[in-house]
Formats: structure tokens, C-alpha cells, sequence
């Protein structure tokens, strides 16, 4: 699966609506210093969702929005990109088997029936596209929105998490090298090193979803003591 198309709407730099194909083979993207290469990467990790964890490189979100959009004097200013992705007939499969697979799983542990996706009527997309596109929405008052969409529908974070998951591609992953990224590698030390490793091996993903657990165990916990409290009162 590759990126086939990257579509940037009032991006940072990006004033108006540009299109960026990326061609099979190599694509290079050059320019002079400060002419917007990186902020193709910055684009790339806003609509997957994946800032976060790899330091993209904007101090509040509403930065990402073309200024002049902002200087405009719009009620709202808005900043859009989409990434399209290719997949290959042996990925489309593998992805339908894992679908596939997961859906009876579910239907094992909950006995609930899975409602099917809905159809997407409206898309002109080809059956081995993939489009993710995010939305940003900045108000006069410096308030904004979010939201992502996959193939034209909506979508939560932890939705576009999950289908970038089943595609190999993770927030704390590897999937984007940034400037800089290979230096850092080198110079840091084993145990940061190790991490990287952990994370590529898919170990890490365990590790998260265990504090996850815990945390919310914890939460819980308190709760019970805290209803605990209250019953005892009631009670006396
Ligand atoms: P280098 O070769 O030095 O790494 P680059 O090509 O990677 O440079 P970027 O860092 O992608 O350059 O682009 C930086 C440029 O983007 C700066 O000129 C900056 O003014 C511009 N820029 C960043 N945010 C915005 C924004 N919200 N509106 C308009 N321009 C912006
Ligand atoms: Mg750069």
C-alpha cells in the first residue's frame, strides 16, 4: 500500500488547494530552505492522526491553518488534507480476510451481531483506494474543531486508529520518518533504542494496552470506594 495522493487545503504554507501525486517509484520533493517540504509531513501526520506522539511541528493546531486564511477575517477559517491511498489486490484480500476474521471474533465475545458497514454511495473512489481526509475548523476566538472522515464518512480518532492499525501503520510507529529522525536514532541511548525496537516488533502496542487497563482498573476502583462511602452514610 502506498500514498498515492496527497491533497493539502490552506495548509500551513499551502494557501490555496494543491494536489500532490505521488507517483509509483520514487517521488522527491525538492525546494529551497522554507519553501514547505516538511510541511508535506506535517500534512500527512495531521490527517492520519498520528501528531500526538510524533511531534509535528506546530505549538497549537489552529497554527496549521494558512495564515492569510486566518487574516482573511472569516467568521471561520478552515484547513482540510486528504490522503489517498493505494492498496494492492493482495492487501485488499488480506484486509477483507482480517475484517473478515474480526467480525466473527466479536460476534464469538458478545453475541451481538455486527451491523455492516454502511454502503458508500456518494464515493467515487476506486475499490483499491483508501482516503483519509481531517478537517480543522478555527473560529475569530482562536476555538476550533476536529474531525476525520474515512472514504467521505466520518469518523472518530480511535475509529481511523483502528483501520490505520489493521494497515500497519501506528501512531508511535515508524510508518514517518522525520527530518532529523535518523540522527536522533543514532545518537540516542540503548534503552531508547530498544524502545524503538519494541514498538516495531509490535510488543510496545501490549504495553500500552496493559497500562490502559490498569488505568482504567484504577478508575474503577475509586469509584467503588468512593459509592463504598456513600452507602456506609446512607446506612447510618
Ligand atoms: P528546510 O529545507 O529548511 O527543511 P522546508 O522546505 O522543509 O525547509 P518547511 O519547514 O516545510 O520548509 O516550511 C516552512 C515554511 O512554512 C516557513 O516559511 C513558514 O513561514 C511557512 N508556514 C508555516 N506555517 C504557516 C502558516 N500557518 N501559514 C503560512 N505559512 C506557514
Ligand atoms: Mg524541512
Amino acid at each position: 500500500m502506498y500514498v498515492k495522493q496527497l491533497e493539502l487545503s490552506h495548509f500551513k504554507s499551502f494557501g490555496s488547494t494543491t494536489a500532490i501525486p505521488l507517483l509509483s517509484g520514487f517521488t522527491v520533493v525538492s525546494g529551497p530552505n522554507g519553501s514547505g517540504k516538511s510541511n508535506l509531513l506535517d500534512a500527512l501526520l495531521f490527517a492520519l492522526g498520528l501528531a500526538g506522539s510524533r511531534g509535528m511541528r506546530a505549538e497549537r493546531l489552529p497554527d496549521l491553518v494558512n495564515h492569510s486564511q486566518i487574516k482573511r477575517g472569516h467568521a471561520i477559517a478552515e484547513t482540510r488534507v486528504t490522503v489517498t491511498f493505494e492498496l494492492s489486490p493482495q492487501e485488499l484480500e488480506e484486509l477483507a480476510a482480517a475484517e473478515a476474521a474480526e467480525a466473527e471474533e466479536a460476534e464469538r465475545h458478545t453475541d451481538t451481531t455486527a451491523t455492516p458497514p454502511k454502503p458508500d454511495t456518494e464515493s467515487t473512489l476506486a475499490p483499491n483506494e483508501w482516503q483519509v481526509t481531517r478537517k480543522l475548523r478555527v473560529t475569530k476566538q482562536g476555538t476550533y474543531t476536529s474531525s476525520y472522515a474515512i472514504n467521505g464518512e466520518s469518523c472518530t480518532l480511535t475509529q481511523l486508529h483502528e483501520q490505520l492499525n489493521r494497515r500497519r501503520i501506528y501512531p508511535e510507529g515508524y510508518n514517518v520518518v522525520l527530518q532529523g529522525d535518523v540522527t536522533s536514532i543514532i545518537s540516542m541511548n540503548s534503552r531508547q533504542r530498544r524502545e524503538i525496537i519494541d514498538e516495531l516488533a509490535g510488543v510496545a502496542k501490549f504495553d500500552r494496552r496493559i497500562n490502559q487497563a490498569k488505568d482504567k482498573l484504577d478508575a474503577v476502583k475509586e469509584q467503588e470506594e468512593r459509592s463504598r462511602i456513600v452507602e456506609q452514610e446512607l446506612n447510618d
